[in-house]
C-alpha cells in the first residue's frame, strides 16, 4: 500500500467553487499546498489557492501540468468530464474515481446502481424516447416527476408531470434528453449523510441531517435530524454499503426521501463533499472538507462526532447585501461567505451555523435570524 501523503505535498482539485474553497481552506491548514484547475478567473477557490490554473476541464496542457505539480487529485463537483479525471489518474491518484464519476453523473444509472447496493429509490424508468414515457407511467403512476438525467441540480432541468400529455410536454421542453420518470413522493422528511472512505477502506459516516429546501434548493439543514434513531442508523448503513459497493475514495453525501409511510428511499448521491455537510465546519471533530483531504491523502478518516446541535442556513443571492450585524453581533452564529462578487437570485454566496445545547431551540433561533435577515 502506497504511503501517505504528507503535509507539504500538493492536492488538486478541479473545481473552484465554494467546495473547492472550502476544501482549501481545510487542507492549507493541515499543511498542504493547493493547486485548482477552474476556467472562471473569479473562482471562489482560485482566490486563496497557492495556484490557479484558469483552463478548460479538457485543457490538456493543463491537465499535464496538474499531473506533474500535484501528489494526488480530487474535485468539488459531479459534472467534471469523466475523461480528464481518467487522464489524469494515468499520471496520479485521483478520488473519486472517473467510472464512480460517470455513475454519479447520470440519474438512471445512479439509480440502478443504488438498487444493486440494496438501497431503494422511489420507483422511476428511464425515459430515452418520448414513446417510453407510457411504460414509465405504468411504473411511477401519477404525479410524476421528469427529470434530466444529466446536469441537474438545484432542481433545475425537473418537471413535475399529472398527465401523459403533461410528460410529453415536458420531455419535449428538456430538448428530448435522456430523462428519468419518478414517482413523486408524499415527502414527510428528507435527511442526507456523508460518508467518507480512504484507499485502505477505512470508512466514516457523519450524523444525519435533516434537509428543508425552497424552490428546489437546500434552505437549512437540522443535525441531529428530527427522525427515528432506526431510521437514522438505515441511512448511515445504507450509505456505506454504497461507498463499499462503488469501493469509493473520497468523500460521498447520499440524500434520502421519508415518505408518509416512514419509509426511507434513495433520492441521489453526490461524489464529493455536500451543501448539506456545511454544519461539520463547526458543529464536528473533523469537517466533511478535512476529511476529504485525509481520505485522498490516505489518512485514516477523521472523527465524525457531532460536539453540538447545529443548525446551517443558505445564504442565496436573493437575500443580498445581508445585514450583516444580525449575523456578526450573535455569538453562537459562524457565518461563512464564499468570496462571490456578483449575487444572483438562487446562487449561493453564503451560510450560516447556528450553534447550541437544544436542537429546536437552535432551529427557532436559526429561523428567527434568517426572518430578520430577509426583512431588512
Ligand atoms: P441538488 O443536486 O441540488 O440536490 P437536484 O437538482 O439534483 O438537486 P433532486 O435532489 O433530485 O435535485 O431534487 C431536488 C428536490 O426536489 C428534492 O430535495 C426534493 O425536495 C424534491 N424532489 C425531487 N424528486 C422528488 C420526488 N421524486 N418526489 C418528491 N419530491 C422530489
Ligand atoms: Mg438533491
Amino acid at each position: 500500500m502506497a504511503a501517505p501523503i504528507l503535509p507539504g505535498s500538493t492536492l488538486g482539485i478541479l473545481g473552484g467553487g465554494q467546495l473547492g474553497r472550502m476544501f482549501c481552506t481545510a487542507a492549507r491548514n493541515m499543511g498542504y499546498q493547493l493547486n485548482v484547475l477552474d476556467p472562471d478567473p473569479d473562482s471562489p477557490a482560485g482566490h486563496i489557492a497557492d495556484d490557479h490554473v484558469e483552463a478548460a476541464y479538457t485543457d490538456m496542457a493543463a491537465l499535464d501540468y496538474m499531473v506533474r505539480s500535484c501528489d494526488v487529485i480530487t474535485t468539488e463537483f459531479e459534472n467534471v468530464p469523466a475523461g480528464s479525471m481518467r487522464y489524469l489518474a494515468r499520471g496520479k491518484p485521483v478520488y473519486p474515481s472517473a467510472e464512480v464519476l460517470e455513475i454519479a453523473q447520470n440519474r438512471n444509472r445512479e439509480k440502478a446502481f443504488a438498487r444493486k447496493a440494496g438501497l431503494k429509490p422511489a420507483a422511476s424508468h428511464p425515459v430515452v424516447h418520448e414513446s417510453d414515457l407510457e411504460q414509465a407511467i405504468r411504473i411511477t403512476g401519477l404525479p410524476a416527476i421528469l427529470k434530466t438525467a444529466t446536469l441537474g441540480y438545484d432542481g433545475k432541468g425537473q418537471y413535475v408531470v399529472e398527465s401523459l400529455q403533461q410528460a410529453q410536454q415536458a420531455f419535449r421542453d428538456s430538448g428530448a434528453v435522456e430523462c428519468v420518470l419518478e414517482k413523486k413522493i408524499e415527502l414527510k422528511q428528507e435527511i442526507s449523510t456523508i460518508v467518507a472512505r480512504n484507499r485502505q477502506g477505512d470508512t466514516a459516516v457523519y450524523p444525519v441531517g435533516e434537509n428543508e429546501h425552497r424552490n428546489g434548493i437546500l434552505h437549512i439543514t437540522i443535525v441531529p435530524a428530527r427522525v427515528d434513531e432506526a431510521i437514522a442508523a438505515m441511512a448511515r448503513q445504507q450509505a456505506l454499503q454504497l461507498v463499499e459497493e462503488l469501493d469509493y475514495v473520497g468523500v460521498l453525501a447520499v440524500e434520502f426521501f421519508i415518505d408518509s409511510n416512514n419509509e426511507l428511499l434513495f433520492n441521489e448521491m453526490a461524489p464529493r463533499p455536500h451543501n448539506s455537510g456545511h454544519y461539520t465546519e463547526d458543529a464536528c471533530v473533523t469537517s466533511q472538507f478535512e476529511q476529504q483531504a485525509r481520505v485522498i491523502c490516505g489518512l485514516p478518516p477523521g472523527d465524525v462526532t457531532l460536539l453540538s446541535p447545529v443548525v446551517m442556513v443558505n445564504l442565496l443571492g436573493d437575500l443580498w447585501r445581508p445585514d450583516w450585524p444580525v449575523l456578526l453581533n450573535e455569538p453562537d452564529v459562524k457565518l461563512h461567505l464564499y468570496g462571490k462578487k456578483e449575487a444572483r437570485p438562487g446562487r449561493k454566496m453564503g451560510h450560516y451555523n447556528v450553534l447550541g445545547s437544544d436542537v429546536e431551540q437552535v432551529l427557532k433561533k436559526a429561523r428567527a435570524i434568517y426572518s430578520r435577515l430577509a426583512e431588512a
